[in-house]
């Protein structure tokens, strides 16, 4: 009857009922292969339907083929059929309301967790628990359903009419409780969506977010920018990115959300005191140090322009001096071998003696007048940088010998005693020959003019740890330790009164100091005012460098 009934039912709400109702028959009748048929048409065709208990007859299918093969004693496929509904309700298969779910869920849950508490099919039961740990989608919609239901949609309704009594429907957003935290709405109506019915749409925020990744980013930036330092804070003033509770001083203002309805304050306080100070001492720190250097600057800069002004006047002066005493040089000699000259030249009736004399003091003269001009012409050529040394090999021993010899006759004529010790032991070496007469000469010259009493003048040329040291000394008035550096500088002569006509041009010690570094070698003083100087030259063995 029942089948008839399922051919002749007009609806398919009835096709379902009269399907159950021939189910249900089979089933008692002990039909059970039948009746399994039935419950699988009944689910394929119209699971989706509800019976009159509200409940979708692919649900009751399912339960009544569980029944059938509890009967039938084949546990296994009785259990995945229920493994199998539970699963498509959690998954929403069938749009249920949160009680049929719940009550659904925690019925196939109370059977199966009883079924599998002997240990049986362990792999379905392992499939179970599996499934059971998975969150629910279908579960979370329906919870969100019945909160919007039960916290949102009054709230929202009650706002819109209050703004429609005002005459504006405005959107809006509200913060609804949900489970132990909240949830903010933001909603607006739609526009005219469906004439009879009002329709609102909206979405809810995700504070979670908000509170991990926006929030600390924006106050971030601003701390940084503003220096001041901001927290938000809930309720009982616990921080909300931390949970810590903050100290809220005096000093310290907390301002509400204007534009949103959160259940928190930002709290604005100024960086502690300690650090304000801190800053400030770096900073004045910092200045100090900026500002002491450049005072130290501008100090450096004011000293080196003030000594580069006396030096250049120093330079002036000395000049100055150079062509008073290099005229002076040139006219004392060229004035007596005029004046001898024009002697010779007039009085024919000299006798032998006086005419010798005459001879010899042009002589001299004159070639007091070259050796003058030599260290001038010299002296420009180094200035110049085109002085060029004249490298050879041979015995420098025997150029001090003949320069010696050479100048021997003017010493002894002004009353010198001349000691010499040369050695004989020294390597054949590279040397300018002319210029390391020069360096003698200029020595011999000047330990001549220095030397207004006791007239004693020690030539050595001796070997010294891989150098050469050509040596000259005397007992004259030696150079005070504050001028023994200076005396080597162009143009310069020590001002002194014991031999105030020593005459000279300054250029002798300049030209001997280059000629030595010229050799790779050096030049030394030792001197005591009083007693005499000691000036060597030392020249190393192996030569000038190349290059
Ligand atoms: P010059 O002899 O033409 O003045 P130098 O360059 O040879 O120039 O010497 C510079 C200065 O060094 C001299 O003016 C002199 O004051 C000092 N001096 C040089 N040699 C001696 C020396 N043997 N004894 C004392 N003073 C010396």
């Amino acid at each position: 009857m029942y089948r008839k009934c399922t051919s002749l039912a007009s609806t398919n709400q009835h096709k379902a009922l009269a399907l159950e109702a021939l189910g249900r028959c089979l089933l008692s009748s002990k039909k059970y292969r039948e009746a399994y048929k039935v419950y699988d048409e009944l689910s394929a065709r119209y699971g989706q339907f509800l019976n009159k208990a509200g409940h979708p007859y692919g649900i009751l299918a399912a339960f009544q083929q569980y029944e059938i093969e509890q009967r039938r004693k084949r546990e296994e496929s009785s259990l995945k059929i229920f493994l199998s509904l539970y699963e498509k309700i959690r998954n929403g298969v069938w749009l249920i309301t949160l009680p049929t779910y719940d009550f659904f869920i925690v019925e196939i849950e109370s059977i199966l967790d009883d079924k599998f508490s002997e240990g049986r099919f362990p792999e379905i039961r392992e499939s179970y628990l599996a499934l059971q740990k998975q969150q629910s989608s279908y579960l979370e919609k329906l919870l969100f359903t019945d909160f919007l239901k039960r916290e949102a949609v009054p709230k929202i309704k009650e706002k819109l009419t209050l703004s429609r009594m005002r005459g504006e429907a405005k959107p809006g957003r509200l913060l609804a409780a949900q489970k132990e935290d909240f949830c903010l709405v933001s909603y607006n109506i739609l526009p005219n969506f469906q004439p009879a019915k009002t329709f609102y749409g909206g979405f809810c925020w995700d504070l979670i977010c908000l509170k991990k990744e926006i929030f600390p980013k924006i106050l971030e930036n601003l701390t940084r920018e503003s220096g001041i330092s901001l927290q938000v804070i809930d309720e009982r003033g616990r921080n909300i990115l931390t949970g810590k509770e903050e100290l809220i001083s005096k000093d310290s203002l907390s301002l509400s959300y204007r534009q949103f309805p959160f259940p928190w304050k930002l709290l604005v306080s100024q960086p502690a005191f300690s650090d304000l100070e801190r800053t400030a001492r770096r900073e004045n720190f910092l200045y100090g140090i900026l500002l002491t250097f450049i005072v130290a600057l501008m100090l450096m800069g004011a000293f080196l322009i003030v000594r580069d002004i006396s030096r250049e006047s120093e330079t002036t002066r000395l000049k100055t001096e150079f062509v008073h005493n290099i005229s002076h040089e040139l006219k004392t000699p060229l004035t007596l071998i005029r004046l001898y000259g024009e002697t010779l030249q007039r009085k024919e009736d000299l006798k032998k003696d006086e005419k010798k004399e005459a001879y010899e003091i042009i002589t001299k003269e004159s070639e007091r007048l070259s050796h003058l001009i030599n260290n001038v012409l010299d002296f420009s050529r180094i200035e110049m940088g085109r002085k060029e040394f004249d490298f050879k090999k041979g015995s420098l021993a025997q150029v001090v010998r003949d320069t010696l010899e050479s100048y021997r006759y003017h010493l002894e004529k002004k009353g010198f005693s001349i000691k010499k010790e040369i050695t004989s032991d020294l390597p054949e070496m590279n040397f300018d020959g002319e210029a390391i007469a020069s360096v003698l000469v200029n020595l011999l010259s000047n330990a001549m003019k220095f030397s207004p009493k006791i007239k004693e003048v020690t030539v050595k040329l001796f070997k010294d740890d891989g150098n050469a040291v050509l040596q000259v000394a005397d007992k004259g008035i030696g150079i005070s330790p504050k001028d023994t550096s200076r005396i080597f500088s162009r143009f310069y002569r020590v001002k002194n009164e014991i031999v105030s006509d020593s005459g000279g041009s300054g250029l002798g010690l300049t030209l001997v100091k280059h000629i030595a570094e010229a050799h790779g070698g050096r030049i030394n003083v030792e001197s005591e005012p009083g007693k005499g100087s000691i000036f060597s030259v030392i020249l190393p063995l192996s030569g000038p460098k190349k290059g």
